[in-house]
């Protein structure tokens, strides 16, 4: 990957979203205007979130409330559609340790949903915001009982403002301490993540946005992309990096993404 963002030539960006578009519920500053100008510019914009709690749909308005702009149908990609899209051909009944929409999501693909651990195949582990001891417990019977452990993201905290709160992986390592299983996991930087947004990328140049090294860069460096982390989610600039995860550029926020592109800022007109 070359280091220049300013060729003239069309691009997409694969665009992180927790701690890169918005924080919790409030957009970036300038992001809605960064978008805008790279979409104004006739690049592609793709978000890739390994964030399971929201079905696709509620991501899009999520976006466009936040920021003000509207992403293309089909330009996002979560990594509940990961699991998803792994699950849907294996004829799977899954028991679902996550959100209500994560089931959706599955359903939608046509998997069978359980919540009886003796019927279920396969287990889908996310973040679950109504974490209680007996919704674990049937997620660790199933488990143990034979099902498959599929993760859809094994990131250990989720940023807040002012705060890292607990993600998706501290629940997956509770059930894998539980049953001694190592899970598949979905999320970037795997392969299943990885799949769907390479079906969606239409120009042969790719840079992917991101906040964390681990997930966001290290897809980045496995599929040959250019790597732009921000500072605006859970890294901080002091924090060392191994060789392969170091970002061809960081800067502070995406607002600053046009600068780095040699774009006008916009009005964002969404
Ligand atoms: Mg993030």
């Amino acid at each position: 990957m070359t280091g220049t963002l300013s060729d003239g030539s069309h691009k997409t960006f694969v665009f992180d979203l927790d701690g890169v578009v918005y924080l919790d519920r409030s957009g970036v500053p300038g992001a809605g205007e960064a978008l805008t100008a790279l979409r104004h510019a006739g690049h592609q914009i793709l978000f890739a979130t390994n964030n399971s709690v929201r079905a696709v749909e509620t991501v899009a308005g999520n976006i466009a409330r936040r920021t003000g702009f509207v992403p293309e149908p089909g330009s996002i990609v979560t990594s509940g559609l990961a699991a998803a899209n792994l699950l849907r051909d294996s004829n799977e009944t899954c028991l679902v340790l996550g959100s209500d929409e994560l089931g959706a999501t599955l359903s939608g693909a046509g998997i069978e949903l359980t919540t009886d651990p003796a019927n279920a195949t396969a287990v889908v582990v996310g973040l679950d915001l109504g974490l209680s001891y007996e919704r674990l417990t049937r997620a660790v019977v199933a488990i143990g009982g034979g099902a498959r452990f599929v993760a859809t993201n094994d990131d250990a905290t989720y940023p807040m403002p002012n705060a890292r709160y607990p993600g998706a992986g501290s629940i997956v390592a509770a059930v894998e301490r539980a049953t001694g299983t190592t899970p598949i996991v979905c999320g970037k930087p795997n392969r299943p993540m990885r799949d769907l947004v390479e079906r969606k990328i239409e120009n042969p140049e790719v840079w992917m946005v991101g906040d964390r090294p681990e997930t966001d860069l290290a897809l980045a460096a496995d599929a040959g992309w250019g790597k732009i982390l921000v500072l605006s989610g859970v890294t901080d600039h002091h924090d060392p990096l191994p060789p392969e995860l170091r970002p061809d550029y960081i800067i502070a926020t995406i607002a600053h993404l046009p600068e780095l592109m040699s774009l006008e800022a916009s009005e964002n007109r969404g």
